[in-house]
């Protein structure tokens, strides 16, 4: 494909992706988002000792599809008068994944009608089971930054914003990284209100980890003890299989970008 027709057809799936009903669409490179800091954090996560697991399913090692050099990255606001997107009942995915699904296999099929040279792989969402570093992406795909607590924050909806993504065989021009930075000055009220502490104490260091970027910024964001807060919601909802999962959401809803005055 020429770089014209290239151009044009980033144009078309961003205008898509927002007629099929995502609120956000970006593009980024494979490179870009393969380099993140999420994927090369993740094999160091057992040397390190976080206490993460052996640093395959719980840490999460990215598996990129051979084929893959573009990445459209779908964002979907989550507001929180709409809690129910992501609540979990039984095994199924909640509305709010389910929601994404659907944008996502129509933007799919859509390419797949008009665009037929095209190929394209919707991956799952947990990057264990294949899945890729969805923050990460949407950061290089311009969609938003990553804040201080450790959340993708967008100009639009802060960090109340859930993603999904669709590869692409062809390299198409990236939409990203944007100039935003909400954190910097800020007083962090994301993290005030953290019933886990989440954010107390520096876990990850540049020298240790080789990266400038770090979870939380400045690596005090413990994915432990916000998952003991996952595992606490899970427990009071029976785990998950009959009733129904809500979880914290704190560290969004403190955050005041996106919000009304
Ligand atoms: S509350 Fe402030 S520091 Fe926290 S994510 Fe929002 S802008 Fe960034
Ligand atoms: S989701 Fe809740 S427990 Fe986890 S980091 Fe945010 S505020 Fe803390």
């Amino acid at each position: 494909m020429e770089p014209r027709e290239k151009l044009s057809l980033g144009s078309i799936i961003i205008k898509k992706g927002r007629e099929f009903g995502a609120d956000l669409v970006g593009i980024a490179s494979r490179d870009e988002t393969e380099n993140s800091p999420s994927s090369r954090l993740a094999p160091e996560l057992p040397r390190i000792k976080v206490g993460l697991g052996d640093g395959k399913k719980d840490a999460g090692i990215e598996t990129w599809p051979g084929m893959a050099k573009s990445i459209v990255v779908i964002g979907l606001s989550h507001p929180q008068e709409k809690p129910e997107m992501d609540w979990w009942s039984g095994k199924g995915s909640p509305p709010g994944n389910r929601e994404m699904i659907k944008i996502v296999n129509a933007l799919k099929a859509f390419l797949g009608e008009n665009f037929p040279e095209v190929e394209t792989f919707h991956p799952p969402y947990h990057v264990e089971n294949g899945g890729i570093f969805l923050k990460d992406a949407a950061l290089a795909a311009g969609i938003g930054t990553i804040g201080i607590n450790n959340l993708l924050v967008t100009p639009q909806f802060g960090p109340r914003i859930r993603l999904r993504s669709l590869i692409l065989d062809i390299q198409l021009p990236s939409t990203g990284p944007m100039n935003f930075d909400p954190c910097s000055g800020c007083k962090a009220y994301c993290l005030e209100n953290c019933p886990r502490n989440a954010f107390s104490e520096i876990i990850y260091s540049p020298e240790e980890t080789g990266l400038e970027r770090l979870p939380g910024r400045k690596g005090n964001y413990s994915r432990l003890k916000c998952n003991e807060e996952m595992e606490r919601a899970l427990e009071e909802s029976g785990n998950g299989q009959k009733t129904i999962c809500k979880f914290c959401r704190r560290c969004e809803f403190d955050c005041p970008v996106g919000q009304d005055l």
